[in-house]
C-alpha cells in the first residue's frame, strides 16, 4: 500500500522544474523580499524635483535605495542620470537641469549652506544628489566640472541611519534615501516625505535582520574600537580616516 502510495507521488512531480523565484515587476526585486507594500500609498509630489547622479557601482550593491525613491515619487518629479562624471552627451536635458537658477547640490563642501538657510528665493529647487559611496562620490564632483558651480547645501541631521545593513562610513552618514527624504521634508517645510520615503528601507531592514544579517556598527565605530582596519587593511583605514574629515554632522 505505501509503496503504492510513493509511487503515486513520484508520479505527481510535474516534468518541467519549478519556477525558480517570482520577481516583482516593480521593485525587480523576488516577491518575497519585495517591499512595494511600503511604498507611500499614493506617489509623492513635491515642488521640487531630485536628480539622483549615479555611480555605475551604486546600481550593483544588493541593498541600494535609489529605486525605493524612484517609486516613492512622482515620476516627473525624479531623474536620474548615470556615470562617473557628468554631464555626457548621452545624458539627455541634464546640462539644461544643472544650469538652471534654482539647481542646488546636496555636497558637504567646506562652502555649503545649511539646507535649511536657504531664504526662499524659488518656490521650488532641483536638487541634484551623488548616489554612491563617499570616495565615489568625491571623484564624480571632481571629474564635473559644472557641479562646482552649482549653489551646494548641506544637511544638518543628528539622526543615525536607519540604513543599519550596509555599513556607513561614518556615524551620522545617511543612505541616498534618507537623504533626499530628510532633503524634501526640510525644502518642503513638510515630515511627509521623512516619514513615508524611508518605509521601503525600514521593511527591507527588518527582513534582512529578520533573516540573520548582522547589523554593522559603522566604520568609524569599528575604527574607534580599532577593530576595522584588521579586517580592511591599512590603505583603506587610512583613507577613511580622511575621508571623515569631510563629512560634516
Ligand atoms: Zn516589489
Amino acid at each position: 500500500m505505501e509503496e503504492i502510495q510513493a509511487w503515486e507521488d513520484l508520479s505527481n512531480i510535474p516534468p518541467d522544474p519549478p519556477v525558480m523565484r517570482e520577481i516583482c515587476n516593480k521593485c525587480k526585486r523576488p516577491a518575497i523580499v519585495c517591499w512595494c507594500s511600503a511604498l507611500p500609498p499614493q506617489r509623492l509630489n513635491p515642488r521640487s524635483n531630485i536628480i539622483l547622479l549615479q555611480h555605475p557601482a551604486e546600481e550593483k550593491r544588493c541593498l541600494r535605495t535609489a529605486p525605493m525613491l524612484q517609486l516613492g515619487l512622482d515620476e516627473k518629479k525624479f531623474y536620474i542620470f548615470k556615470g562617473k562624471r557628468f554631464p555626457q552627451p548621452r545624458h539627455e536635458n541634464l546640462e539644461n537641469l544643472l544650469k538652471h537658477p534654482n539647481t542646488i547640490l546636496l555636497y558637504p563642501s567646506k562652502t555649503a549652506i545649511d539646507i535649511k538657510e536657504l531664504e526662499n528665493e524659488f518656490t521650488s529647487y532641483n536638487l541634484v544628489l551623488i548616489d554612491g559611496t563617499w570616495p565615489q562620490a568625491k571623484a564624480i564632483y571632481t571629474a564635473s566640472p559644472i557641479l562646482h558651480k552649482i549653489k551646494q547645501v548641506k544637511l544638518i541631521t543628528t539622526s543615525t541611519s536607519d540604513y543599519i545593513i550596509r555599513t556607513q562610513p561614518t556615524e551620522g552618514c545617511l543612505s541616498t534615501l534618507e537623504t533626499a527624504a530628510e532633503a524634501l521634508s526640510q525644502l518642503e517645510c513638510d515630515p511627509i516625505y521623512r516619514k513615508q520615503l524611508i518605509e521601503p528601507l525600514h521593511m527591507l531592514c527588518k527582513f534582512q535582520l529578520d533573516n540573520g544579517a548582522v547589523t554593522h556598527q559603522s566604520k568609524e565605530f569599528l575604527l574607534k574600537t580599532k577593530t576595522y582596519p584588521k579586517l580592511i587593511g591599512k590603505r583603506l583605514s587610512k583613507l577613511l580616516k580622511t575621508t571623515n574629515e569631510y563629512i560634516e554632522h
